[in-house]
């Protein structure tokens, strides 16, 4: 179902001069009320009325994350804080968190964004959905929350965690929906089987999966276990939270993105804007945000950009599944590669246990990688107690080895975990375990 055909099937030309119309005038709130904006704008002489078509969205300059670190917590706000509805936050693993606000303008936008995802992945009114996103700071749970109460869904809160809880809660709600990281999707799914339960007689039809990188290989294990349509999402804190970009669940084939909010670009790592189809950096630009306007925001997320019309009737530019972060990127012995890339790899292993660990261990100055992997359960169960040293774990080691040299040119160093070893999500999995 699409949402809003009105703003999603817009033609390309309606799009443009809408997209023109909305950053003059995003431009002109920002400069009279940001400090930071107005400065930087006149800096690199950009005015409103200086913006003549959307090639001169080259000349405003960029914005970074440490922008936002710069002026913590509430320095980039638009708005006196008495006129923001709601505050939101990163984790901030790596210090403050990055603080971000919305007007109630900013939530209903949000609402909005978010109800044409949901409706791409497939819910539909008067249906239930069990959002296994974390609750609180982070966007993810209100993100989803909010919107589906908007469009006429029954939610269940499940935040985060407690998979065993989660089990129970679909079998006896019976909700169409699930919400939460593909990661937790793979453990509930696979604990389910563990215990007996028959998902296929669930009432799930789809997920929305979202908030870490994941691969078309990690889709069909999820599908394989849940029994429902997945679909993948994207957003980010610093633009709105989930609700930037969305599949459909008819082609899944690259995310539509909401560009009647956000303007994306695509440019390498010098800053230079990329020609369509070309794979880069990803750069928003929000269009009708007040409390926290963002002009060329450098998400650090790899992808690239489809415009062609979809068969699903949406006009909108699509872009590609996320690969990965721009510093996220490994470079083992020369070669450059992404978590993301490994995981296609080993889960296109069939004797392995869709679950894996990167060990980039740094102690000797060049980074060596190992991969830890697990047997597949009817492996394991076929080996009985688990050997490490058996002729078998050194024939899957090697297999595993073949496949990362064949479809990676990569020659890391394979570890055999005994079953169920690897930790299992209940949120954002850890793929990438840092040894110095
Ligand atoms: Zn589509």
């Amino acid at each position: 179902m699409i949402w809003n055909p009105g703003a999603e099937t817009l033609s390309r030309k309606e799009l443009t001069a809408l997209q023109l119309e909305r950053l003059r005038t995003t431009l002109q709130w920002a400069s009279e009320r940001i400090a930071f904006y107005r400065e930087a704008l006149a800096a690199a002489r950009v005015t409103p009325e200086s913006i003549r078509s959307l090639d001169d969205l080259q000349r405003i300059p960029f914005t970074v994350k440490a922008h936002l670190r710069e002026h913590y917590p509430f320095g980039l706000f638009a708005v006196p804080l008495a006129q923001v509805s709601r505050i939101h936050a990163s984790s901030g693993t790596r210090g403050k968190p990055t603080v971000v606000g919305y007007t109630k303008n900013d939530l209903q936008v949000w609402r909005e964004v978010m109800a044409r995802s949901l409706a791409a992945a497939g819910a539909e009114p008067g249906q239930l959905i069990q959002i296994a996103y974390g609750y609180g700071l982070f966007t993810g749970g209100l993100g989803f929350h909010d919107a589906a109460e908007y469009m006429g869904l029954t939610v269940v809160p499940a935040s985060s965690g407690n998979t065993l809880r989660q089990i129970m809660l679909l079998q006896d709600f019976r909700p169409q929906g699930l919400a939460c990281t593909p990661s937790f999707a793979l453990h509930i799914g696979e604990s389910m089987r563990e215990q007996g339960v028959d998902a296929s007689t669930l009432g799930l039809r789809y997920g929305l999966f979202g908030a870490e990188p994941w691969t078309e290989e990690l889709r069909h294990k999820i599908e394989a276990v849940l029994f429902l349509t997945a679909v993948d999402f994207y957003g980010l804190s610093e633009i709105i939270g989930p609700g930037v970009a969305v599949e459909c669940a008819e082609v899944r084939s690259g995310l539509h993105i909401n560009e009647d909010h956000f303007l994306p670009e695509i440019v390498d790592t010098a800053g230079k804007a990329l020609p369509p189809g070309t794979e880069g950096e990803l750069v928003l630009t929000t269009l009708t945000k007040e409390a926290l306007p963002a002009f060329r925001y450098r998400t650090g997320d790899v992808t690239s950009l489809n415009p062609e019309p979809c068969k699903c009737g949406r006009t909108t530019v699509r872009m590609a599944r996320i690969k990965g972060r721009t510093d996220d990127m490994l470079i083992i012995k020369g070669v450059n590669v992404y978590p993301s890339q490994v995981e296609a790899a080993l889960l296109a292993v069939e004797d392995l246990a869709p679950h894996y660990q990167l060990v980039v261990d740094r102690t000797h100055g060049f980074p060596n990688l190992e991969v830890h992997v697990e047997p597949a359960e009817r492996v394991a169960q076929r080996w009985g107690r688990f050997d490490p040293t058996h002729p078998e774990v050194a024939a899957l080691r090697h297999k595993v080895g073949d496949r990362l040299r064949a479809a990676l040119a990569l020659n890391p160093e394979i570890v055999i975990e005994a079953p169920r070893t690897i930790p299992r999500s209940e949120g954002k999995a850890v793929r990438v375990i840092e040894r110095k």
